[in-house]
């Protein structure tokens, strides 16, 4: 023992002098003994004590007078090993009763130091034993639950990524996203914007999508965020954004702004680059764990592979369906489309109009200003149908200089008075390129179906080109309504 240290306790029960003797003499100034004589064994008081002997001797003639409650009072003693002391005149006591009574070590009477010794060494062997099995059967307990606590992780993100890949449209793995999102944290909604950077302008286009059914100012204060998650984001300021909206997923929740609760606005990242910007709006009491933060970050890698891809997926499709120069849709997207709003027309007996838009001289401005101006004129003129109708509407470019509008729901009257309107703002635009400023104007021709009617796609196309071509004739910038269409003037 050394300096200074207290000697380690142990107790006997109801020892006699020379067990005593023995026990002391052979385990030497290491350890202090504290015999506790047959009568006043230790009670509920000794029992409470911090310090706890680290072995009792117990003789079996005292262990077996003792009634059972106390048995099992010093049975539940932590970290005291129990000896038990046969003696040389009783038969040999069973070990498997032993065991059960809690003794780690048996010894027979007369005691020598060798036994002694090798008694205590023994019961502190198996002692450790038992504090190795236990921690490791804690450590099982722990894999175990946290094994469970991965599987759930992995449930979770397979989910994600299921649902996430089986939809093509970012519309939908937005609207599908805060439902498995929920499955890990509070969720009250999700939103997302995507950008692209411009190099030549060296600013950033931004698709920003929105819950709908948003009040105008929710909307505000969401788009602001949006763009200001961008700017940070990618370190460029926002040149333009378009609004699109995620697909309804009926939550009231949906109708908070930004500070209805705690936003966690985490970047999408494909490739080493940023390209979006994923916006989550969560309880306020939302608090996250560390493994639900690699859980998380999980899952959004994953969103934002799907979602790469359906941005990827909807340009090609753009590019399929759109005219290079003008962006607005090209011949054959409008072939389909008239098709499908024919048999709209047909089923539910709405009013359908055309409108077909001829520039006029165009031949002119690429011979005076050349055909890169003539190429700006048609994306202006572009535009300008884009700010004039409504997103049901149906732009397209038929060909070279001539755009059709598809107008779903318009009787003949309000088409005509649309085709005067955008007549209108064309001849007033005024187009400029290289500092040189001209204008151009154009001729159009409106044709329209009533309800009930069974016009074929074709007529309507004729109709409209025929009413266009007298417009041309009757001097250009102008405005004619096909014949068969007209109510308010016939041509
Ligand atoms: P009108 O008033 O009778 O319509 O006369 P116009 O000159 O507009 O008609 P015309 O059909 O004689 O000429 C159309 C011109 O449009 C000819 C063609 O070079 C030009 N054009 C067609 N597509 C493009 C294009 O993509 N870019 C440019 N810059 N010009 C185009
Ligand atoms: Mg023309
Ligand atoms: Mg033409």
């Amino acid at each position: 023992m050394k300096r200074g240290e207290r000697p380690e306790l142990l107790w006997g029960f109801g020892l006699n002098s020379i067990e005593v003797g023995k026990i002391k003499d052979s385990l030497g100034p290491g350890f202090f003994l504290r015999n506790f004589s047959e009568r006043s064994l230790p009670g509920e008081k000794e029992l409470l004590q911090p310090e706890k002997p680290s072995a009792t001797w117990i003789p079996l003639r005292v262990w077996n007078e003792l009634p059972e409650a106390r048995r099992e009072a010093y049975r539940k003693l932590e970290s005291t090993q129990r000896i038990l002391i046969q003696d040389e005149s009783e038969k040999n006591v069973d070990l498997e009763s032993v065991l059960e009574d809690g003794f780690l070590a048996v010894i027979n009477s007369p005691l020598t130091t060798s036994k002694v010794q090798d008694a205590l060494f023994r019961a502190k062997e198996v002692a450790g034993l038992y504090g190795d099995l236990y921690r490791m059967t804690e450590e099982i307990i722990m894999e175990r639950e946290l094994l469970s606590r991965k599987t759930e992780q992995l449930m979770f993100l397979n989910t994600v990524l299921s649902n996430a890949t089986e939809r093509l449209e970012v519309s939908d793995i937005l609207g599908q996203a805060v439902e498995d999102l929920k499955l890990l944290l509070p969720v009250l909604s999700v939103q997302g914007v995507f950008w692209d950077v411009v190099p030549a302008e060296a600013k950033t286009e931004a698709e920003i999508f929105i819950n709908p059914g948003l009040i105008p100012a929710v909307q505000e204060e969401w788009i602001e965020f949006m763009i200001g998650s961008v700017t940070k984001l990618s370190g460029i300021e926002v040149g333009g954004y378009k609004i699109s909206e995620t697909t309804h997923v009926g939550d009231a929740s949906m109708c908070y702004g930004p500070t209805g609760g705690r936003v966690l606005a985490l970047p999408l990242i494909t490739r080493g680059e940023k390209f979006g910007c994923l916006v989550m709006l969560c309880d306020k009491s939302v608090r996250l764990a560390k493994d639900q933060v690699s859980t998380l970050n999980a899952a959004v890698n994953h969103l934002s592979l799907a979602l790469n891809n359906a941005l990827m997926f909807t340009k090609i499709k753009t590019r399929a369906d759109r005219d290079g120069l003008t962006r607005v849709y090209n011949r054959r997207s409008f072939d389909e489309r008239l098709v499908e709003e024919l048999r709209r027309h047909q089923r539910h007996g709405m009013d359908l109009s055309l409108l077909m838009i001829d520039l006029d001289y165009f031949k002119r401005v690429n011979d005076t200003y050349g055909h890169i101006a003539g190429d700006l004129v048609l994306e202006t003129t572009a535009r300008i149908f884009e700010e004039t109708f409504r997103t049901t509407d149906f732009i397209a470019r038929y060909g070279g200089e001539e755009f059709v509008i598809l107008l779903p729901h318009t009787k003949v009257d309000q088409a005509e008075m649309l085709a005067e309107r955008i007549r209108e703002k064309i001849e007033s635009h005024t187009m400029s390129y290289r500092d040189v400023d001209f204008k151009v104007t154009a001729s159009i021709g409106v044709s329209s179906i009533r309800p009930g009617s069974l016009a074929k796609g074709a007529e309507i196309v004729r109709k409209a080109d025929e009413a266009l071509y007298k417009a041309k004739k009757q001097g250009r910038n102008k405005v004619v309504v096909s014949s068969s269409s007209a109510r308010l003037r016939v041509v």
